[in-house]
């Protein structure tokens, strides 16, 4: 037989994976399977995302797109990466199929072999799976559970070496749920930078919490520079099997990512990206207000001069859309309550 190469004996699994298959064999058999293994939503994803997807798909937007992602979207991972504190530009922007691609240019791009690794133990078991491929080594990290800690600091700073190159985690983390609090990020930025050291900072869980939000490290002084930042829809938005993630690289990361991509993926679906943008833009109201005195678009006018509520005329969107408004529901939920509260003053005078 031909030979086998030995890196890809080095790859690892998912059992997540390989049980999803088991669990879908015996729904075969017409049992209802409870599924606790795969990190995914049970519901489905959102019917304004699916439209979204849908009529791409009708519009064509079925060709080649640019290699890092539709300009639109990336902008709009931008604008959603802001209200994180991160400012990262379009350019340092890579969307793939899926956040894993990520994960596997990141290592690619910065690990040669007998590079070492830090990586969370137990983690998602695709970043040793990964390390390894590359030639490097994973060096585990453990978490601090009794505290709720996803790495202990301690442990991690006695396991940096000469050869350390990277640390990675994710916070909230797969499997144990524990977070990496905001002093724990600020030592790791400390050491990232005492050891020079690439961050890879898996933040895909990100909106699937409990407490409020801790900060990304991306966001601390100078880590931009040092972090690759992964997220995606899958989780956030139930999208796993569209595939659609994002990343954000260092500067001199960035160029190398998107060779990575031509090589591999050419680009990501152009009518995913589509649903992709629906999603960060959020959901919309779309009330029929044809049972009021008054026509949509006068509605509109008087809701933004008396009561200070600026919304859309339906009409915007097209015929179809006449005598309804546009709501995006994008904002806070205090604002939401007040722009109602106004709503409804206006419509007692009519
Ligand atoms: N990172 C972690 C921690 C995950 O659990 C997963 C998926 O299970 C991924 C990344 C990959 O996400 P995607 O399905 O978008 O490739």
């Amino acid at each position: 037989m031909p030979q086998i190469a030995s890196r890809v004996r080095s790859l690892g699994t998912e059992t997540a994976l390989d049980v999803l298959v088991k669990a879908r064999a015996v729904e075969a058999r017409g049992r209802s399977v409870i599924h606790l293994e795969v990190g995914e939503p049970d519901f489905p994803t959102p019917m304004h995302i699916v439209e979204a997807g849908v009529r791409a798909l009708r519009d064509g937007k079925t060709r080649y797109g640019a290699p890092a992602g539709l300009p639109s979207l990336r902008e709009a991972i931008c604008e959603d990466l802001n209200l994180r504190g991160v400012r990262a530009l379009p350019d340092r922007v890579l969307v793939t199929p899926g956040a894993k691609p990520i994960l596997f240019y990141g290592f690619l791009a910065t690990l040669s072999p007998g590079d070492e690794v830090l990586v969370p133990d137990p983690g998602f078991p695709i970043y040793a799976s990964m390390v390894r491929f590359c030639g490097a080594v994973p060096v585990s990290i453990p978490p601090r559970l009794a505290e709720g800690r996803a790495l202990d600091l301690d442990a991690l700073e006695q396991a940096i070496t000469p050869r350390t190159r990277m640390v990675v985690f994710n916070s909230p983390s797969n499997p144990t749920g524990a977070i990496v609090p905001e002093a724990d990020l600020r030592r790791l930025a400390a050491l990232a930078e005492r050891h020079d050291l690439w961050v890879m900072a898996d933040e895909i869980y990100r909106r699937i919490r409990y407490a409020a939000e801790e900060p990304s490290i991306a966001a601390l002084p100078g880590m931009l520079d040092r972090t690759l930042l992964v997220d995606g829809f899958s989780k956030a938005y139930a999208m796993t099997g569209w595939r659609l993630g994002w990343g954000i690289f260092p500067a001199a990361l960035a160029p190398h990512a998107t060779r990575l991509m031509i090589n591999s993926n050419t680009c990501t679906a152009s009518f995913v990206q589509e649903a992709g943008l629906a999603a960060l833009r959020g959901p919309y109201a779309f009330p029929d207000v044809r049972g009021l005195p008054l026509p949509s678009a006068a509605l509109a006018d008087r809701l933004l001069e008396e009561e200070a509520v600026a919304l859309l005329d339906g009409v915007g969107f097209g015929p179809g859309g006449t005598g309804h408004l546009r709501l995006s529901f994008a904002s806070s939920l205090e604002s939401l309550e007040e722009a109602a509260d106004r709503f409804g003053r206006l419509v007692a005078r009519l």
